[in-house]
């Protein structure tokens, strides 16, 4: 999915954020997990997608799709980045790093998420105990950290989980 359709879809559920701000959403593979900079807020998420191998055209799904959010918001100006970290192919010597295809459903759900951790980070709202949607597939064959760009940066296990806001970065 382009970053339009990224776009649409958060600029759907921003609807729910504090109207006098204006938000946008970018791709930054330059974000650093576990870094962001000063001011920023950060948020990761697991998901689900598929990577194809662009040497020799195998495709893979996998349900450890880590996608990092840096969000910031500053003078009534919200702007999030996101990366979405990469598989490469176990099969070809120095297959290049593929990004995932994550399906609009499953974008529609980390947006969701995303906005909620917008309000809970940006506008310190109280919604931790509230329901929070997630994913998962059944997915043939052991995870790859080899081949993962998430488990070379260390945040492949996490996911910001539902029942248990103490695990949530701030
Ligand atoms: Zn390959
Ligand atoms: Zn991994």
């Amino acid at each position: 999915m382009a970053l339009t359709d990224w776009t649409s879809i958060f600029m759907d559920w921003a609807t729910n954020l504090e109207q006098r701000d204006s938000w946008r959403l970018e791709f930054d593979d330059t974000i650093v997990p576990k870094s962001p900079n000063p001011g920023w807020k950060e948020y990761i998420k697991k998901t689900v997608g598929w990577f194809k191998c662009t040497k020799c055209g195998r495709s893979w799904p996998s349900n450890r799709v880590m996608v990092v959010f840096h969000m910031r918001l500053e003078c009534g100006q919200g702007v999030v980045k996101v990366r979405r970290f990469r598989q490469n192919c176990k099969r070809c010597t120095s297959a290049p790093m593929e990004k995932p295809e994550i399906d609009h459903d499953d974008i529609n759900i980390l947006m969701e998420n995303l906005v909620k951790k917008i309000r809970i980070k940006c506008y310190h709202e109280d919604l931790h105990s509230g329901s929070w949607s997630s994913v998962n597939v059944d997915v043939r064959g052991p995870h790859e950290p080899d081949h993962c760009e998430a488990c070379m940066f260390g945040i492949c296990q996490r996911d910001e989980a539902t029942n248990n806001p103490s695990a949530s970065y701030y």
